[in-house]
């Protein structure tokens, strides 16, 4: 089997290959990776150092060429790339290929925000001097990302590093180097000087640590668990760099009596349980009134009944298996301390035996929970969701709030005043009105509040805002 090397400094190395495996078919090799050491990954950090002083000053027309190039070849690609997505992941192929398109559509972007850099010119408060206002590369970015969007995060974060003119060492979660060497090598081959983009495919405890003990990166983008997300953060002050984190979440969606009862079962069930559940902004505290919790639940309830759970490249399946042994027993874990807890399981929580050998899991739902439970208060990342009965609107938004993270937040009504004050008053991030709370635009800011972010917004324009440094320059005419 062809091994999938490491780029440092231009140059395909590596020797020591991890099998990447299918979830969906355990028996099944996806590709063979190369492993870097900590000494790859300073080697990567010096290359990517000595690129920078050429490539902070390249030419915009360069950055945009390759980085269009980028986008038309995946979008190109996205049958191709989608699937090596699902079998490496795991979600469906739909979801797969609309990830694939989403990545193409983010260089795409940013291919634009080339040609759209600007600054600002002042005059200045005191007579004949005039202020001038630009932005700047800041320097090596370390790039760090997680398993369960394996091509779309790689892309919100290396297209707006190299837009802006920094250099690039990253590294993929272990779970999932294909996709990322797909699009490194794509960049690669759109034109990148050597060391402008490195890829260090290994283990976080041996590549990713090398990197926040590293001198010379000037910032680390992290997307993953909040506590690796505090390990980048203490390295980070350490060493006086900018860091940008996003982490987990325990996303809530508000149901009101009033609320249109498809349009609130739809968004449920879509972001609890689809792409298995696995996204940061996955809804699974389901907040319900009252008077429509009970028409809530079984309608969800026979929701769930239809859903397929099966092989991520069969047609028909609605949600593919969990990505890993380790995630799937998190997750059982979870479905037993639910019960213990005293939660009522209403749906699922079974695991199931398809044609290949796979991690796969019903849908769970569980009813009758409180908002002090562990499975309302820690992000298990799976498809597991939990519905708590409130009393009116006022205990919704409080019961919503109380949590330590801050993502996304939903609510199904159709009062404008109640969709009014839940998006003024919710302490997330990221507010849906009818809608599910996963499923973000590329062209705008991405983030969250408390424990699920830390720094300045990733996507679309507010991007620069950790991909570059201000700086204020005053001449005397
Ligand atoms: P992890 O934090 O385990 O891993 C994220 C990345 O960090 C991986 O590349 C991992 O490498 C690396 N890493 C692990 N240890 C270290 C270390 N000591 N130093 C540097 N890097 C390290 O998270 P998961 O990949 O398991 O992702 C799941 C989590 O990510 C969930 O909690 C989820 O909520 C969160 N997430 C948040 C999102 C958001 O935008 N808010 C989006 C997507 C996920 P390796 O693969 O080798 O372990």
């Amino acid at each position: 089997m062809t091994l999938h090397h490491n780029l440092i400094a231009g140059e395909w190395v590596g020797s020591n290959g991890v099998e990447n495996i299918n979830p969906s078919n355990t028996n099944e090799i996806v590709g063979l990776y190369a492993t870097a050491s900590a000494d790859d990954a300073k080697t990567a950090i010096a290359a990517a150092k000595a690129a920078f002083p050429a490539w902070s000053r390249s030419g915009i027309l360069e950055r945009h060429a390759i980085l269009k190039k980028t986008a038309d070849e995946i979008l190109a690609r996205k049958d191709e790339l989608g699937k090596l997505l699902a079998r490496e992941e795991g979600k469906t192929l739909p979801e797969a290929i609309g990830e694939t398109i989403r990545a193409a559509q983010i260089f795409d972007f940013f291919a634009g925000e080339a040609l759209r850099l600007a600054g600002e010119v002042l005059p200045s408060v005191r007579p004949n001097i005039g202020v001038e206002i630009t932005r700047e590369p800041i320097g090596v970015i370390g790039i760090i990302t997680p398993w369960n969007f394996p091509i779309a995060i790689p892309a919100w974060k290396i297209a707006p590093a190299l837009c802006y003119g920094n250099t690039v060492v990253f590294k993929p979660a272990e779970l999932v180097p294909g996709c990322s060497w797909a699009i490194v090598d794509i960049l690669h081959r759109a034109g990148l000087p050597k060391g402008v983009l490195n890829l260090v495919m290994g283990k976080g405890s041996v590549v990713g640590q090398a990197m926040l003990d590293s001198p010379d990166l000037a910032g680390i983008t992290f997307t993953g668990s909040t506590g690796t997300g505090k390990r980048v953060a203490s390295a980070s002050i350490e060493h006086n760099r900018k860091f940008q984190l996003e982490m987990g979440g325990k996303n809530p969606m508000v149901v009101l009596d009033d609320a249109d009862l498809t349009v609130a079962v739809e968004s449920a069930a879509n972001s609890g349980f689809f792409s298995t559940g696995q996204r940061c902004t996955a809804s699974s505290r389901l907040i319900v009134t009252e008077g429509i919790h009970d028409k809530f639940v079984a309608a969800l309830t026979e929701k769930l009944k239809t859903l397929v759970v099966d092989d991520a490249l069969k047609a028909g399946t609605h949600i593919g298996p969990v990505v890993d042994e380790r995630q799937l027993a998190t997750d059982t874990d979870y479905i037993a301390i639910g019960k213990q807890e005293g939660a009522k399981l209403a749906f699922g929580g079974e695991t199931i035996q398809r044609d290949n050998p796979g991690f796969y899991l019903q849908p769970t739902l569980f009813t009758e929970a409180t908002n002090q439970m562990r499975i309302s208060r820690e992000e298990i990342f799976g498809p597991v969701a939990s519905v708590i009965r409130v009393k009116d609107y006022e205990e919704a938004l409080a019961t919503a709030n109380d949590t330590p993270f801050g993502l996304s937040a939903g609510i199904a009504t159709t009062s404008l005043k109640h969709a009014t004050h839940f998006k003024r008053n919710s302490e997330a991030g990221m507010v849906m009105v009818n809608l599910p709370t996963a499923g973000v635009d590329f062209h705008v800011p991405f983030g969250g509040r408390k424990a699920s972010s830390f720094g300045s917004r990733e996507q679309g324009k507010y991007a620069a805002e950790f991909f570059t440094v201000v700086k204020t320059a005053y001449t005397l005419a």
